[in-house]
């Protein structure tokens, strides 16, 4: 295994439902009192701007823009004051679902992870230091399909924001170096299909861009 692969080994992906106002009104669903929180295995990973390949099992395959925190040291039952010191790079990334499977996995009742787990269903950007951020509680995110602005969001407006949902995840779970926080989608949530160009930006800057196939 090549090194950039290497990195990706042993890290996990943590996402967050349902974590800005306007798209739980989208999606019909309750404002949550507690963050929702699902997992995506290593596999999950999409990078470098890689085609992401609509799979066979989804008729209505949705794109999610999020911005994403990486994890830079091991932390267990972390308090909220000390939160930030466990996250150094920030990037964006898309969390791709199967919008059809989801509604059927929610309407029995049963966990949704063949919606959202699946292969390459967690594309990633290249990471920036979060030093370069003067508020990280206010940076502007958005996605482009074909040209066109789809989604755009802005940190502010999390229902939890980052060091509120470290403190919470890492009562259950032990975050390790190289893990990836998925920070929830804003409004305007949709299908992507065969051909579609994707490119997502933090403030003004590209931090991605690729095909769906
Ligand atoms: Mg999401």
């Amino acid at each position: 295994m090549n090194n950039k692969l290497q990195k990706y080994k042993h890290m996990k992906i943590i996402c967050i439902g349902r974590n800005y106002y306007e798209h739980t009104k989208e999606l019909k669903n309750a404002v949550p009192l507690e963050p929702v929180i699902f997992l995506k295995p290593d596999s999950a990973i999409l990078r470098n701007n890689q085609p992401f390949f609509i799979p066979d099992f989804s008729k209505n395959l949705h794109y999610e823009v999020e911005i994403v925190f990486k994890i830079c040291k091991v932390g267990k039952t972390i308090s909220l004051q000390f939160a930030h010191r466990y996250y150094d790079n920030i990037g964006i990334g898309i969390d791709f679902t199967a919008r059809d499977l989801q509604e059927k996995c929610s309407t029995q009742g049963l966990p949704w992870e063949i919606s959202k787990a699946f292969d390459s269903s967690a594309a990633i950007s290249k990471f920036l230091p979060k030093t370069e951020f003067e508020n990280i509680g206010n940076i502007n995110f958005s996605l482009l399909i074909n040209g066109k602005q789809v989604q755009l969001g802005n940190t502010s407006n999390m229902i939890f924001p980052i060091d509120k949902i470290i403190a919470y995840i890492s009562k259950f779970f032990t975050l390790k170096t190289g893990d990836l926080i998925y920070t929830g989608t804003p409004a305007g949530v949709g299908p992507v299909k065969s051909g579609d160009n994707l490119q997502a930006f933090i403030g003004e800057r590209k931090m991605m861009d690729f095909y769906i196939r």
